[in-house]
């Protein structure tokens, strides 16, 4: 694979940061956009832009044309049966809530257990505590061992008959941690639980199947697999989307509306009221062309090569602590150093042009269970170079005497 050409797509990388090359460590947060994403967002409003749905002239046709091409190239990376299982959302955090409010106000009741883990972004755990809340489930989390693995010695005390829902992240945000989530989503269908993956970090990362994995619902983010800001996907099992009400009201979710009543449609339209972000649904159809171009399996090894070659390196730094286990792991690598603090080193790194990110990362408990206020991240994907992990470690020792 040409990667120093592939580099070249990204308009972006190419540039001074404080007198120095840009080196974009940050893709964990959100990845940069190749030109073809950049320039099907322009080709749509220059050329096509319109509503979608429910136009009967060229432009809206060619609007809804290009949208709902988008549901089978989503569907297709991520192995689901239909591409009705397909619902448009703002991203990881929206399609977690979709479903933590409606499957969890008609199936989930007093007594029932929510099952996640200690290894969660705020996104999949705090609309579970709101579900709890309203619903009076119990909150359950698997717990997570020294090497940042699941403590899965654990899952026979708590994966019970009364666990109605089992969720967790496919790929640590925090600690890199790859869990084994098809055993988990099988451990989870034999007592009878309904399951989520948090799929953020995996998508466009890993080869993902949804019918392999065996989860009822998949959540992920366009903007870190190249695609805009603003757009991503639940996958549904279809039957369970087809059994659940609507979530938003307004257009475009329903069929026959009088004063009084409505009937909604089927899914996805039925949780897709309102004008969709047309221009964020293209972006990611062109985000998956470009990926499918490369290649995911290609994406995976290249962003493994970078990972491994970042640990390996960054383990040799005096008073660095590297959290979760050394593999498999996804295309980060987190750690704290002794003589500073994450948001002291983040700042040192961005005058020398290094995008590093500090902090909680969304995941407190985790920080916690830890016993650390926050960690650094250098995140990785397919277009970043050894020679910028390189620069990285230079910065990295500059700080290490800077700071001791
Ligand atoms: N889950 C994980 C593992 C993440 O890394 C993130 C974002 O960092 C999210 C959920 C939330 O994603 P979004 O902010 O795109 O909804």
């Amino acid at each position: 694979m040409d990667w120093p050409r592939i580099r070249t797509d990204f308009p972006i990388l190419d540039q001074q940061v404080h007198g120095h090359p840009l080196v974009y460590f940050d893709n964990a947060a959100s990845s940069q956009k190749p030109r073809s994403v950049i320039e099907a967002l322009v080709h749509y409003y220059q050329c096509d832009n319109a509503n979608v749905h429910r136009g009967l002239h060229e432009l809206s046709m060619r609007a809804t044309d290009a949208f709902e091409a988008v549901r089978g190239k989503v569907a297709r990376l991520i192995g689901a049966a239909r591409e009705e299982e397909i619902v448009f959302t703002r991203g990881t955090t929206e399609s977690v809530n979709l479903v933590a409010q409606i499957w969890a106000q008609q199936f989930l009741k007093a007594g029932d257990v929510i099952l996640l883990t200690g290894m969660e972004h705020h996104s999949n755990l705090v609309p579970w505590q709101l579900a709890a809340k309203r619903s009076g489930a119990v909150l359950k989390h698997i717990p997570v061992l020294e090497d940042g693995t699941l403590d899965l010695s654990t899952l026979d005390s708590l994966m019970t008959e009364q666990v109605k829902v089992f969720s967790c992240v496919h790929i640590s945000n925090s600690l890199g941690t790859m869990n084994p989530v098809r055993e988990l989503c099988a451990r989870a269908r034999a007592v009878g639980a309904m399951t989520l993956i948090d799929g953020a970090q995996a998508v466009g990362h890993v080869p993902v199947d949804v019918q392999a994995i065996g989860c009822d619902f998949y959540a992920f983010s366009g903007h870190k697999m190249c695609a805009p800001t603003g757009i991503g996907a639940l996958y549904g099992r279809y039957a369970l989307l087809e059994s659940m009400d609507p979530w938003h009201g307004g257009g475009e979710m329903i069929n026959r509306v009088t004063l009084e009543t409505s009937d909604y449609k089927a899914p996805p339209a039925r949780f897709e009221a309102g004008t969709p972000d047309i221009a964020g649904v293209i972006g990611l159809g062109a985000a998956i062309d470009y990926l499918n171009s490369i290649g995911i399996a290609a994406i995976e090894a290249r962003c493994a090569e970078l990972t491994k070659l970042a640990y390996t390196r960054m383990s040799e730094l005096p008073g660095i602590r590297l959290l979760g286990p050394e593999s498999p792991r996804g295309a980060l690598v987190a750690f704290a150093l002794e003589c500073a603090h994450p948001h002291d080193l983040v700042e040192f790194a961005n005058t020398q042009g290094l995008a590093l990110r500090g902090g909680h990362h969304c995941t407190q408990p985790l920080m916690k269970r830890f016993k650390v206020p926050g960690t650094s991240r250098a995140s990785f994907y397919f277009y970043n170079t050894e020679a910028e992990v390189e620069r990285m470690m230079d910065i990295l020792h500059q700080a290490v005497t800077f700071f001791s």
